[in-house]
């Protein structure tokens, strides 16, 4: 990614075919779409990329089981198709895991989680109009194709306790077992975002917009304030794009009918994280039962074991969402149920809060029954708002939306991300550790970064101070915060413990002191030009930015 001045220079008073605001995965997806079917782009981001909900998700590349009970068929279906491509264009970055729904004792399996998962099989199709029969005939000729998972299949009580040791105290008689997709969010949002890059596409973080432009009635660009300076810029642009999630209805054209904004009801959902010591999945998920009919998810992810979600009507402030205490005590209840366990808030790891940018559609029903799909809507400025949808449907909303771009212009620019693969796979064996980076940081590397993962060893090789952990037991290395700095215009240290790494929610008990975070200030430090003053000004800021991200509730519990 281009360094952020340079960025800056090349936004600033220029003028692009498409300028997209916000740089979650929602306004990547529409960069990269855009800048391959061959238009000049800009993207500006407020705070930092993935910053918003795209950093706060379950992390799941998924079709959503139980949007199926809502009968919401066509979004299941249009997910489930995307989890194939994801896995086919980003497979260092998308993986399967093996599901599990238990069941205990007496208990009777539930027969309609098996007519779900009979139809989710059915739905998980290779390719739209083509099956899984054509699928096997085409697999025996060994034709390159998508990636399909298994159908789902009944496993007894002992492959139960091979895949999840943590249940031994349950004594589970049965599961069933389905596939789904994990990956790490932001890393996605990057992703994504380097490829934009790759075609053409210039993006800057910091980067406020403060005000539609508009010519004749028209949108005609954007006004933005850059972190750093606080000087206000201009950036001319024919379209302009607002992917800004669950802050959409806050961009507003001069021009603007009320009945063309769409209304946001913002859903809060928390997650814990938990020590595999504590409860280990092992390389499995869970689906846990949390009480009235409702369900949640403990995943393994990242060595730790992450529990999810909530889903309940939010009114606070959506800028810094935090996990509220009654989440945690949910959360915490449904899994020592579960796992026959009794783990309190001083046992987490780590906590996280996300808003969903559901759209209000006048419903009285709760948010959990909320259609998640994408909506777009034009202003007659001509601005286009892109919201709604999940993670795991980017490139459809930005299909969507860059397809009305090229329907109003009359060009001839059909969508090409169905086939430009999302970074370049790395296998950890493909990569060459220096002295000290062991086969853990390694094969973590290799996932997050694919390929790149080259460029953090590099550094790691040339300054071996480098090649330590940014913090003791974790295979982060200090390298990456350099290099998140260098190429991905990371500026502060919660930038790395936040986004470029997952430290702050993997090991928020560990970070809990400014002088955890020196480290990493420092790295920052040696790239961005900052004195010894500002790295220990920006190192002290860090606990202040955990406890406002609500990372370490029992830290917070405290105080
Ligand atoms: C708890 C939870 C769990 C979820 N789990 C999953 C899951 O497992 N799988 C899945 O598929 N989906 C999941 N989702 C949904 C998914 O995370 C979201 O749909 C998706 O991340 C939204 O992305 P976005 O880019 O539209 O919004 P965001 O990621 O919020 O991006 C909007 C960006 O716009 C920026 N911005 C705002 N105002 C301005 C401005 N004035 N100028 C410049 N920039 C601005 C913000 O800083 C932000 O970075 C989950 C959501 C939640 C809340």
């Amino acid at each position: 990614m281009l360094a952020r001045a340079a960025a800056l220079e090349a936004i600033a008073g220029r003028r692009f075919e498409v300028v997209v605001i916000g740089g979650g995965i929602t306004g990547a997806g529409v960069a990269l779409d855009a800048a391959s079917r061959g238009y000049s782009v800009a993207l500006l981001e407020r705070d930092d990329y993935a910053s918003g909900t795209s950093s706060l998700s379950s992390k799941m590349v998924h079709g959503g089981l139980r949007y199926l009970r809502n009968f919401d068929l066509g979004l299941v279906r249009e997910a489930l198709v995307e989890r194939q491509l994801m896995v086919q264009l980003a497979p260092h970055l998308v993986y399967p895991t093996p599901f599990l729904v238990p069941s205990f004792a007496e208990e009777r399996r539930d027969r309609k989680i098996g007519i779900g998962l009979n139809m989710y099989d059915v739905m998980a199709t290779t390719r739209v109009g083509r099956g899984r029969r054509d699928f096997r005939a085409a697999k025996e000729e060994d034709e390159d194709l998508y990636w399909s998972p298994d159908r789902h299949r009944t496993i007894d009580h002992d492959e139960v306790l091979e895949l999840v040791p943590s249940l031994e105290p349950r004594d589970p008689r049965d599961a069933y077992l389905f596939y789904d997709c994990q990956t790490d969010d932001v890393r996605l949002v990057l992703t994504v975002l380097g490829e934009a890059e790759r075609f053409g596409a210039t993006m800057l973080n910091g980067a406020e917009v403060t005000e539609v432009l508009s010519r004749r009635g028209r949108a005609a660009g954007v006004g933005f304030v850059e972190a750093e300076s606080g000087e206000r810029f201009e950036v001319e642009a024919d379209n302009v794009v607002n992917a800004t999630g669950v802050w959409a209805d806050r961009i507003r054209a001069e021009v603007l009918e009320e009945e063309d904004v769409p209304r946001i009801a913002p859903s809060r959902g928390t997650h814990i994280l938990l020590d595999r010591d504590d409860i280990s999945t092992g390389s499995a998920a869970c689906i846990v039962p949390a009480g009235e009919g409702r369900a949640i998810f403990a995943l393994p992810w990242y060595g730790r074991t992450l529990v999810g979600t909530t889903d309940s009507d939010f009114a606070g402030d959506i800028d810094h969402p935090q996990p509220s205490g009654a989440d945690v005590e949910y959360l915490l209840e449904a899994v020592n149920d579960f796992f026959a366990v009794s783990l309190d808030a001083s046992d987490l790891v780590g906590a996280y809060a996300g808003v969903r940018p559901l759209i209000a559609t006048g419903d009285p029903r709760k948010s959990v029954d909320i259609s998640r799909k994408a909506e777009l809507y034009e202003t007659s400025s001509g601005m286009l708002t892109i919201t709604g949808g999940k993670l795991t449907t980017w490139r459809r909303m930005a299909k969507q939306t860059v397809d009305r771009l090229v329907e109003r212009e009359g060009r001839e620019a059909p969508c090409h991300t169905a086939e430009i693969p999302l970074g370049m796979e790395a296998r950890p064996a493909d990569l060459e550790a220096p002295e000290g980076v062991g086969e853990e940081a390694v094969a973590q590397l290799a996932f997050r970064y694919g390929h790149a993962a080259r460029a953090v060893l590099d550094l790691a090789r040339e300054d071996p101070r480098l090649a330590a952990p940014i913090v003791p037991g974790r295979p982060d290395l200090l390298a990456e915060a350099a290099i998140a700095a260098r190429l991905e215009q990371a500026r502060s240290v919660a930038d790395v413990l936040l986004r470029r790494t997952r430290l702050g929610i993997l090991a928020a008990p560990q970070l809990r002191d400014a002088d955890a975070a020196r480290p990493v200030a420092e790295a920052l430090a040696a790239e961005l030009g900052w004195s010894r003053r500002r790295a220990k000004r920006e190192a002290e800021a860090w606990p202040a930015a955990a406890a406002e991200a609500g990372v370490d509730p029992a830290a917070t519990a405290t105080v």
